[in-house]
């Protein structure tokens, strides 16, 4: 039985509270992958301590010799890309095609980061007096807490861990739960990578007690949070008490548009892909399909066709194209949203139950699921699913398809399927959301580009891109007086 342990100041340990948690592979619950010891408050409180004690030798290192050690945790990742993939889907369930695809993100944004330490340039600002001069310099925070959701237990890891490190920061990086063995596995290559004792520090345990602890610790100066809203809002209250930085990247409720003119095997293609891709548990993930005047019929017709043709399995099976909800949990989530769906009155058109067949029996494999007649006001319109669930929302017009897109509290991806210039444009310029696409699916991102939301998703910088170094950094301002005279006329 693999155990996985938490590593604090350069050692794995044992965890103090002498609990464990099984790691179950959610497509076969038969499928006991290994035991994680879960830590206390106290081994906590011992991370963050190693964390702060290695911020100072850290911060001091030249910036591109911290890039140094990123570059060669990226290939240390290309290099286990296919074993990461297989541990990826074994734990969390995804195909295992979407574990290459989100092995290989991870590696693209520690190598983009890496590269991110030889531009850490401040600025050169001429000074309205005579001789005088000034210049910004970015600077690390000093100890920062990463806490992560499941849905991505490798690249979300590695888009929060790269990046704080690349800036000098120190880092304790708290995982969801229920993936602790893609946690250890990518610290376990940091490490292989070069990171010094004490300067990447892993904690599994509890949210409510490991992160909560995390929030709070005085020596914790900024906190990066992906999850729920839920979660995400309830720490942001907490972390206002001592006015640190806070970055949040939390729910989606994510909708497309679907206009007449547009080319229908491709919005259905693509609309199908972002909605039961990755069993619909993206952030990114399609939820809503507004569907725009006649193009109503045809492309229900075809979305349906296509929810049903999905071939559902275990991951690890190159044939399948759905893996299994994460586990029980989310699983009952789905299904008690499923049941709200019908008691709301929307039409059920496909799936809507636990998927039966072959292979299927052990596992938390739930239908592609398509409601119709779903309105603005039902629950399954309004609240995150996290599962391969469609709500179709039939409107007349593009005005009426835009208020209906916008009739959401979170605001993190949508797209528009038309080939009309003006429609597009508008739809760029109206729709709110931090991100969005133009005959695409709603998921999807590149290393190189900024990532979030806005309105109830995303709180802070952006993740990634050349965003990615703006959250670990503080601005410090130097002005520089070089005339050795006592300064005359006005003083600001
Ligand atoms: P979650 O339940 O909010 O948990 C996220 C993390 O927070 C986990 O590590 C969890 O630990 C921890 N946590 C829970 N309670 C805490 C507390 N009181 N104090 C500190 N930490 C606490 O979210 P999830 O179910 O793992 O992930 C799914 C959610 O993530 C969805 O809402 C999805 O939209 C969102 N997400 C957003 C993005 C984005 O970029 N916008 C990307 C991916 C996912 P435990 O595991 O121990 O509970």
């Amino acid at each position: 039985m693999t155990i996985y342990r938490s590593f604090i100041g350069g050692k794995w340990i044992d965890a103090s509270s002498g609990k464990t948690l099984p790691n179950v592979n959610p497509a076969d619950t038969n499928d006991i992958i290994g035991e994680a010891q879960i830590c206390t408050r106290e081994d906590t409180r011992r991370a963050i301590e190693a964390a702060y004690a290695a911020f100072k030798e850290w911060r001091n290192t030249p910036a591109p010799v911290r890039g140094r050690v990123l570059t060669l945790a990226a290939r240390l990742m290309e290099q286990h890309k296919e074993e990461l993939a297989q541990m990826l889907t074994r734990e969390e369930g995804k195909i295992i095609a979407e574990a290459r695809g989100e092995v290989q993100r991870a590696t693209n944004v520690v190598e983009f980061c890496a590269g991110e330490t030889r531009r850490m340039n401040g600025e050169y600002i001429p000074s309205e007096l005579r001789d005088n001069y000034a210049y910004t310099i970015k600077e690390p925070h000093g100890v920062v807490g990463l806490i992560t959701p499941w849905n991505f237990p490798i690249a979300i890891p590695a888009w929060k861990i790269a990046p704080a490190l690349a800036a000098g920061n120190t880092v304790v990086f708290k995982p969801a739960s229920n993936t602790p063995a893609c946690a250890v596995r990518l610290v376990e290559l940091f490490v292989e990578a070069g990171v010094p004792d004490g300067v990447l520090n892993l904690i599994i345990g509890s949210g409510g007690e490991v992160g909560d602890e995390i929030v709070n610790h005085p020596a914790v100066r900024a906190v990066s949070f992906t999850g729920s809203s839920e979660i995400g809002f309830k720490m942001y209250q907490e972390v206002a008490k001592r006015g640190i930085p806070f970055q949040a990247e939390m729910g989606g409720k994510n909708p497309v548009v679907i206009m007449p003119d547009c080319d229908l095997d491709l919005a259905v293609e693509h609309t199908a892909a972002g909605a039961f891709g990755s069993t619909g548990q993206r952030c990114t993930a399609t939820s809503r399909a507004i569907v725009v005047g006649s193009i109503a019929e045809p492309f229900i017709e075809k979305i349906v066709e296509r929810a049903k043709a999905y071939r559902l399995g275990p991951g690890v099976d190159e044939a399948s194209e759905i893996g299994p909800s994460v586990d029980e949990a989310q699983f009952n989530t789905v299904l008690k949203y499923i049941d709200i769906g019908r008691e709301d009155g929307a039409t059920l058109l496909c799936g809507g139950k636990k998927a039966e067949g072959d292979g299927l029996e052990n596992g938390y494999f739930v239908e592609p699921t398509v409601f119709d007649n779903v309105t603005p006001d039902m629950r399954i319109a309004r609240e995150e699913i996290f599962g391969p669930v469609l709500g179709i929302m039939r409107v007349d017009s593009f005005e009426e398809a835009m208020a209906v897109a916008n009739d959401c509290e979170y605001g993190l991806s949508s797209s528009i399927f038309s080939n009309d210039y003006n429609t597009i444009t508008q739809f760029i310029n109206e729709i709110e959301s931090g991100m969005t696409h133009v005959n695409s699916p709603t998921t999807g991102g590149e290393a190189h580009i900024p990532f979030g939301g806005i309105k109830a998703t995303g709180i802070g910088p952006r993740e990634q891109g050349s965003t990615a170094l703006d959250f670990y950094t503080e601005l410090k301002v130097v002005y520089v007086d070089h005339t050795g005279r006592k300064r005359e006329g006005n003083l600001y």
